[in-house]
C-alpha cells in the first residue's frame, strides 16, 4: 500500500488557505506555515483599545469585491455564514478636492476615472469580513482546524528546503522535499528579528508556494535552496524577481468624535501621481500621497460610534508617495538584510503622512482637522503586484512544487483565493495520480 501523501503550503494568505482547504478537500494531508502571528497574509486588521476605547482597523485589504460566478459563490458562503457583509456606504471618487459618487449599478457610466482602487468604483456590492476582515482569512483557518488531514503552523518561517532522497529531484522517484525553518513566535516583520534556531519541520512530497517572497533573496520570507533545486526554479525565482509589486503605506488614525461633514465613506482618489510632486505640496502633494481613504468605522460590525467609539480612518498612500519614503526608511539594510518597521520607524511614517492626511481631507471638514487620537503606520514592500506572471498559477510537476497567489493574477482577494485553489486542486490531483500508477 502506498504511504499518505503530504503537502506543505508555505504561506498562509487568502491563496495559502484556499490551497490547503482543496487539498484537505480531496483527502491529501497538509501542514500551512505562514511567519505571522495570525493567519491572513495582507488580509489584514487591527484592533486595539486606546484610553477605554475600542479602534478597528482593517490596514491591508479594504474590501471585496466578485467578478467571477465562483467567486460570487463563494461570497455568498461567507456572507450566509456571517463572516462578510456587504458595505452599503457612500463609495466613490476624489478628483480635484471634490467627491463624486460611484454609479448605483456595474456598468452604469459615470464611473470616473476607471474601476477605481481595486475595483471600488465598478458599482459591484463591496464586501467587508465581519467584525474585521481578517475574519475571512479566520475563518478559512477554521475550516482547515476542523479537518482531519489538515495542520496549522502559524508563527512559522520556512527558511531552507532541500530534495531529499530518489536523487535526481525530477520526477517524484521517491525524493521528498525537507523543509527546515523557524518559530518566530511573533509578527515576523514588526520587530527586529530574533534569534532564531532551526529546526526540522518535515519530510513532504510536493510544495504549494503560496506566495513570492520564497523566491526572493533579501526578503523576509525568503527560502534557501528552492532555486537551487534544479534550473526550473531557478528560472521561476529569475521571474519573480522581474516582477516588481508596489509598495504601500497604510495610514491609521482615530479620532474623538466623528469629523463632521465628510460626504463619502470611502473614495478612491483620483490624480496621476507622477504629475504633481510629494508631500509637502499641500495642494499637489495631498493627491498624489494617497490612492485611497475610508472611514473604517462606516463598515458593518466595527465598534459602533453611537456607542461613543471613536471614528477609525484608513488612508493607502500611492506607490510614489510609499517609494519616496523607502528611500529615507528602505526594505532592506545596505548589506542586504530585511529592514524590519520597528514602532519608532511606523510613528516617523505616521507623523508624516498624517500631514498628507490633513491636506487631502482639508476640503472636505470645516475648519482645521482635530488632533487624533491614535496614529499607526504600516508598510508593506510588497503590496500590489501590478504586472502578474499571467497565468492562474505556475505548476512544476517534476518539482512537486506549484506558485500561486496574487504574483500569478494580480492583486486582488478574489484572485489570490483561486489561484490558490487551483494549486490546491492541481497539486492533490497529481499526487492522486501518482498513488494510483
Ligand atoms: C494595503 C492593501 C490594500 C489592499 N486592498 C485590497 C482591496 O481592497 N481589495 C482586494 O481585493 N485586494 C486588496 N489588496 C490585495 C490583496 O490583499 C492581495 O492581493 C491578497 O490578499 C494576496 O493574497 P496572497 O495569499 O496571494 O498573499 P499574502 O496575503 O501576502 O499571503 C502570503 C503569506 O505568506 C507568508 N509567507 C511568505 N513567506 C513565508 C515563509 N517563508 N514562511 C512562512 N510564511 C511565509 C506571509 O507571511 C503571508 O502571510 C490590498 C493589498 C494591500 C497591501
Amino acid at each position: 500500500m502506498s504511504q499518505p501523501r503530504r503537502v506543505a503550503v508555505i504561506g498562509g494568505g487568502i491563496a495559502g488557505n484556499a490551497a490547503a482547504l482543496a487539498l484537505a478537500r480531496k483527502n491529501i494531508s497538509c501542514t500551512l506555515f505562514d511567519m505571522g502571528r495570525s493567519l491572513g497574509g495582507r488580509v489584514a486588521s487591527r484592533q486595539l483599545e486606546q484610553q477605554g476605547q475600542p479602534l478597528s482597523f482593517d490596514h491591508g485589504a479594504q474590501q471585496v469585491t466578485a467578478i467571477g460566478a465562483d467567486f460570487q459563490a463563494q461570497l455568498a458562503e461567507w456572507q450566509a455564514a456571517g463572516v462578510v457583509a456587504e458595505w452599503r456606504g457612500r463609495h466613490g471618487e476624489i478628483a480635484g478636492g471634490a467627491f463624486r459618487p460611484r454609479p448605483e449599478q456595474p456598468g452604469s457610466g459615470s464611473g470616473g476615472s476607471g474601476s477605481g482602487f481595486c475595483g471600488s468604483l465598478t458599482g459591484l456590492p463591496l464586501y467587508v469580513g465581519v467584525p474585521n476582515n481578517n475574519a475571512i482569512a479566520q475563518h478559512m483557518a477554521g475550516q482547515l482546524q476542523a479537518h482531519p488531514n489538515a495542520q496549522l503552523q502559524s508563527g512559522v518561517a520556512v527558511q531552507a528546503v532541500e530534495r531529499v532522497g530518489g536523487g535526481c529531484g525530477c520526477g517524484s522517484g521517491g525524493s521528498k522535499w525537507q523543509l527546515r525553518g523557524s518559530r518566530r513566535g511573533r509578527a515576523a516583520a514588526a520587530e527586529p528579528e530574533p534569534v532564531e534556531q532551526q529546526t526540522d519541520l518535515g519530510l513532504f512530497d510536493a510544495i504549494v508556494l503560496a506566495d513570492a517572497m520564497p523566491l526572493l533573496p533579501g526578503s523576509a520570507g525568503h527560502v534557501a535552496g528552492i532555486e537551487a533545486a534544479s534550473t526550473s526554479l531557478a528560472q521561476l525565482a529569475r521571474s519573480v524577481q522581474a516582477v516588481a509589486p508596489e509598495p504601500c503605506f497604510a495610514l491609521m488614525v482615530a479620532f474623538r468624535e466623528p469629523l463632521p461633514d465628510v460626504p463619502f465613506d470611502s473614495a478612491s482618489v483620483a490624480g496621476d501621481a507622477s504629475s504633481s510632486s510629494s508631500s509637502g505640496d499641500s495642494s499637489g502633494g495631498s493627491r498624489a500621497a494617497f490612492q485611497w481613504v475610508a472611514c473604517n468605522s462606516s463598515k458593518p460590525g466595527r465598534p459602533q460610534l453611537s456607542g461613543g467609539a471613536p471614528q477609525c480612518w484608513v488612508a493607502l498612500t500611492t506607490a510614489q508617495r510609499a517609494k519616496q519614503i523607502l528611500e529615507r526608511r528602505p526594505l532592506s539594510t545596505a548589506d542586504g538584510r530585511f529592514n524590519p518597521q520597528t514602532e519608532q520607524y511606523r510613528a516617523e511614517v505616521a507623523a508624516e503622512l498624517l500631514a498628507d492626511f490633513r491636506a487631502l481631507m482639508q476640503p472636505f471638514v470645516q475648519g482645521d482637522l482635530p488632533e487624533p487620537l491614535y496614529t499607526h503606520a504600516q508598510r508593506w514592500g510588497r503590496a500590489f503586484a501590478t504586472q502578474p506572471l499571467g497565468a492562474e498559477m505556475l505548476f512544476l510537476p517534476a518539482q512537486r512544487l506549484v506558485l500561486c497567489g496574487d504574483v500569478c493574477t494580480g492583486s486582488s482577494v478574489e484572485a489570490a483565493w483561486r489561484s490558490g485553489r487551483a494549486a490546491g486542486n492541481a497539486t492533490a490531483d497529481m499526487l492522486l495520480a501518482d498513488a494510483a500508477a
